[in-house]
């Protein structure tokens, strides 16, 4: 009852702002002693993850063995995936906390589809974890830019909220501005790997901020990496602006499959 009534609340909430921009204004909305992210238990402050014991079944942490550049789970023993194998990834590495699928993958569909603010928190303490453990060393923070369409739509930008969290928690600075997206593109959503490289090319250039990436060690945020088309081309227009370097960090990747390669289909990225 008090979970539901949680619930009543947060929509109560969510409907009184139409666009939640700081993350002071959720963390008020939204402590962190929420229910868990699936069944919506009560849970203790230190939970890992979000996730109560059960549900933590239904997850799977990205922390066996891994592509060494892209980051996605690997289903043979080899250092990269296909895709990183066969194609010129323009980023230095990309890490990321979960495997895209089962529970994770409804928590980022009730998070970005259907406005669990809530959920922002805990998604960027984990990436905020993996960071630290990763060693990922970088000075600034660039979300992956969300379609103006999508923002108005969803009544927040999701990345962004994120990347406001892990500015926080990393202390790094968050430039929001720096790169934009250019032209509207289509949703990568339903394309191929090899669609989606053709669809993101030209899709960012340099915003108003963009000199402050001129010898940054630039941290690219997104919710999930599936392809790596989109971290590719942002991390491209990153270099483009001076960067040192350019890593990737992303809650979810979907993982190595028999047809993960060109040709393979994507159903869930959203630009
Ligand atoms: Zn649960
Ligand atoms: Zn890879």
């Amino acid at each position: 009852m008090l979970c539901y009534n949680k619930d009543v609340r947060r929509k109560k909430a969510i409907s009184s702002l139409r666009y939640v921009k700081t993350s002071a204004a959720t963390e008020f909305l939204y402590p962190f002693d929420v229910s868990c992210l699936l069944c919506g238990d009560e849970q203790g402050e230190c939970s890992h993850g979000g996730f109560c014991e059960n549900c933590r079944r239904e997850i799977r942490e990205n922390t066996g063995r891994v592509c060494q550049k892209c980051g996605r789970a690997l289903i043979a023993e080899e250092r990269f995936c296909e895709i990183c194998r066969e194609r010129e990834r323009e980023f230095d590495c990309a890490r990321s906390c979960y495997v895209y699928e089962g529970g994770i993958r409804r928590v980022v569909t009730g998070y970005k589809y259907g406005a669990q603010l809530y959920a922002a928190r805990y998604m960027a303490r984990d990436m905020a974890e993996l960071y630290e453990a990763a060693q990922m060393g970088c000075s600034v923070i660039v979300p992956s830019p969300t379609a103006k369409e999508r923002v108005l739509e969803r009544g927040f930008d999701h990345i962004e909220l994120i990347c406001e969290y892990l500015s926080e928690m990393l202390s790094l600075p968050l430039l929001k501005d720096a790169i934009i997206k250019e032209k509207n593109i289509a949703a990568q959503a339903g394309l191929s790997g090899k669609e989606r490289e053709e669809n993101v090319k030209g899709a960012y250039a340099k915003g108003a901020g963009a000199a402050r990436l001129k010898g940054a060690g630039v941290l690219i945020v997104d919710d999930v990496l599936t392809t790596g088309a989109t971290a590719s081309e942002l991390a491209r227009m990153a270099y483009k602006c001076g960067a040192a370097f350019v890593k990737v960090l992303t809650y979810a990747s979907t993982r190595q499959t028999a047809n993960t390669l060109y040709g393979g289909f994507y159903e869930d990225k959203m630009v």
